[in-house]
């Protein structure tokens, strides 16, 4: 039996803009095998904790600790594209991958980028490689679509494929901004059940305004309110909560 392990801990997290307190004093513990969601009322300060947390915005106080196998680093003041090097990935709305690109060589590229693209843009492929996309494309059930543009698959396709090309570059932890916004249940589900595989190796926090999603896929859930923690634990203990329950009906 594993024990589960913290993977991330945020402590007394502020952020302030011009003054203006998005977040105030939040705490966030990860642990590994977790699929975390993110909730509250739009301006609750959701995204602004993933934009601490990957690097995008500086927290005014507070502090970051990222548990890796090699030790504890602490990431509050490191740079963006370092702390995704370390190992934390995000996913914004905004699409990432190339649409004239197959599959499959959306996926190389990622693969060749982890590396360094001037290191191996023009080395050759190797077995192991088309393995390792091979088995990444059946992850995200795109495994019959290798050799199809990215521009022609489904809103719900191109999502997995991101999710794909993030995984491409073996991150700890992937923060996750409403992964289905547009997807249909379908879609919505396969999303769900992959997230859920994903992290199984890792962690997850995914930013939702989809409760149906929440109540099936999480593990955990944190609400937060005015910039502040409101409410953590199962589904059940959040949607049982009066607190909860006055924010989201404006009680
Ligand atoms: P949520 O994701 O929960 O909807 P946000 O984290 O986006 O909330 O925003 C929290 C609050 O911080 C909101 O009131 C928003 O207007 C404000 N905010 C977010 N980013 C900035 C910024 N770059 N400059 C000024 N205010 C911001």
């Amino acid at each position: 039996i594993k024990m589960p392990s913290v993977i991330l801990q945020c402590e007394g997290i502020t952020v302030e803009f011009d003054g203006f307190k998005a977040v105030q004093g939040m705490n966030l513990t990860l642990e590994h095998g977790e699929l975390r969601f993110l909730i509250g009322p739009n301006g609750a300060g959701k995204t602004t904790m993933l934009d601490v947390i990957c690097g995008k915005t500086r927290a005014s106080s507070g502090k970051v600790a990222f548990h890796r196998t090699d030790g504890v680093i602490d990431i509050t003041r490191k740079k963006e594209h370092h702390i995704a090097e370390l190992g934390i990935g995000r996913k914004f709305q905004a699409p990432s991958i190339f649409p004239t690109l197959t599959v499959f060589e959306n996926l190389e590229i990622a693969m060749r980028q982890k590396r360094g693209v001037f290191a191996t843009l023009f080395a050759k492929m190797t077995a192991a490689d088309r393995e390792r996309i091979e088995k990444q494309m059946t992850l995200i059930g795109l495994q019959d679509k290798a050799l199809w543009r990215a521009g022609g698959l489904s809103h719900g396709e191109k999502q997995w494929l991101e999710i794909g090309i993030m995984l491409m570059q073996e991150p700890n932890i992937l923060l996750l901004d409403e992964p289905v916004a547009g997807m249909t249940d379908k879609e919505t589900d396969k999303t769900g059940e992959l997230l859920k595989e994903i992290a199984k190796s890792r962690a997850i926090v995914v930013v939702e305004h989809d409760m149906e999603f929440v109540r099936n896929f999480a593990s955990k859930v944190t609400v937060m309110h005015e910039g502040k923690l409101l409410k953590e634990g199962t589904m059940d203990d959040v949607q049982n909560d009066d607190h909860v329950a006055e924010v989201y009906l404006g009680k």
